[in-house]
């Protein structure tokens, strides 16, 4: 072998789908449905442990109900499957995790995992993409895909803002995917930041638990009468995350747009008082946050329920990142990468939304493949 020869590749395939999420799953159920392979001419490879896509890491009290619902997969009522059936007394991360499990072996997708995909790159000289990954025993591989669709959501890249002292505060800190259950912060002073369905769950939680909560939010908190969560009513919202996303820009928070549902539990959180907001506190110190008005809130830790950003790392070898900080794409489709689909990203982003994006990129995938 030459220097200048392309490395070897392990395995062909026609399409490589990237997360086995809500996303992934559409994506490939779709695909199979349109006469691609499992296993063989389609490859699915998810680098979590087991099914569930990001929701089998979701915190134990975390129930599907009016604050956290998940649509149906393509193809999951035919099995007589219904997430509306579920059982709302276990936690939503068993329930996600058992329906897609049926669900992949009943369309036998054959998801790879735990298998991570380290890289995807262009390979000089060859029509391809070189998906690289990685197993959890150091075992390294390369598939050439002629279609890659990136469906790796964001649970991987939860975002944190910077406020001074972040670094000096000598309590504790974790994010939302770091959190586990209250019992952790049972008689502590915690502050939780962040206006979405995560925090307020979390506030709930800790109430009665922690001995005193705070609650931060850069924005006042708009409560919404609607009877559950609906993020693809929120037109608004999805219309800016399309907008972002075809601009190539960081993409915005997408429950931001869409008010969080007044549940009876968080009806009675308000009614309690638990679920008062006060505007975002201007710094840390080593023991607590500082407010604009200079009042200093003792605090043993710091939850930042602050958002995601999409979690796209591996894809950095194809540079792609506008100076906007995002990757330009038109109906899930890169522009600047055309064998790179995105499913749920931007206006997808939700289950709805990925179901959508899955049967959309499916038919415009085989396009592609029927005329290469
Ligand atoms: P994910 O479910 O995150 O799946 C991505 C998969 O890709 C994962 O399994 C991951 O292991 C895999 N992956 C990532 N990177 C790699 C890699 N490099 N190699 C291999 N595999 C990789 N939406 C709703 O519609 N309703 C809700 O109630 C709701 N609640 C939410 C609550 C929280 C706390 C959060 C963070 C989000 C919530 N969402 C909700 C939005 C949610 O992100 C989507 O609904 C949906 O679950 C996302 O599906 P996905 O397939 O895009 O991503």
């Amino acid at each position: 072998m030459t220097d200048d020869a392309p490395p070897p590749v392990d395995q062909h395939a026609r399409v490589v789908v990237i997360g086995a999420g809500q996303a992934g799953l559409s994506v490939g159920y779709h695909l199979r449905r349109l006469g691609l392979t499992p296993g063989n001419d389609l490859v699915l490879l998810d680098r979590a442990p087991s099914t569930g896509g990001a929701w089998q890491f979701r915190w134990e009290a975390l129930r599907l109900g009016a604050a956290h619902s998940v649509h149906d997969l393509p193809g999951m009522n035919a099995m007589g499957l219904r997430f509306d059936d579920a059982d709302r007394s276990r936690p939503a991360r068993d329930v996600v995790g058992e329906y897609y499990r049926r669900f992949e072996q009943h369309y036998d997708l054959r998801v790879r995992r735990p298998v991570s995909v380290s890289s995807v790159s262009r390979v000089d000289g060859a029509e391809k993409l070189c998906v690289a990954t990685r197993t959890a025993d150091g075992g390294t591989a390369r598939i050439a895909a002629e279609i890659v669709v990136n469906a790796s959501g964001t649970w991987g890249t939860p975002f944190l803002p910077w406020y001074p002292g972040r670094d000096v505060f000598r309590g504790r800190q974790v994010d939302t995917t770091e959190y586990r259950s209250a019992k952790e912060f049972a008689g502590q002073d915690v502050v939780v930041v962040g206006g979405g369905t995560s925090a307020i769950g979390f506030l709930l939680e800790l109430d009665g638990v922690a001995a005193r909560t705070r609650w931060f939010t850069r924005r006042p908190v708009v409560w919404s009468e609607a009877p559950a969560l609906d993020v693809e009513s929120a037109v608004a919202a999805v219309d800016e995350q399309d907008r972002a996303a075809r601009a190539g820009e960081t993409l915005p928070s997408i429950v931001s747009g869409t008010g969080v549902p007044v549940s009876r539990r968080i009806r009675a959180g308000l009614d309690r008082g638990v679920l008062r907001e006060s505007p975002m506190f201007t710094r840390l110190d080593e023991t607590g946050v500082v407010t604009a008005d200079g009042e200093h809130v003792h605090a043993d830790a710091v939850i930042w329920a602050t958002g995601f950003r999409a979690d796209l790392r591996h894809l950095a070898p194809l540079h792609l990142r506008t100076a906007a900080g995002g990757i330009v794409v038109e109906d899930g489709r890169s522009v600047d990468e055309p064998r790179l689909f995105l499913a749920g990203y931007g206006p997808q982003a939700s289950t709805i939304g990925a179901n959508r994006a899955g049967r959309r990129i499916a038919r415009q995938v085989m396009d592609v493949l029927a005329a290469s």
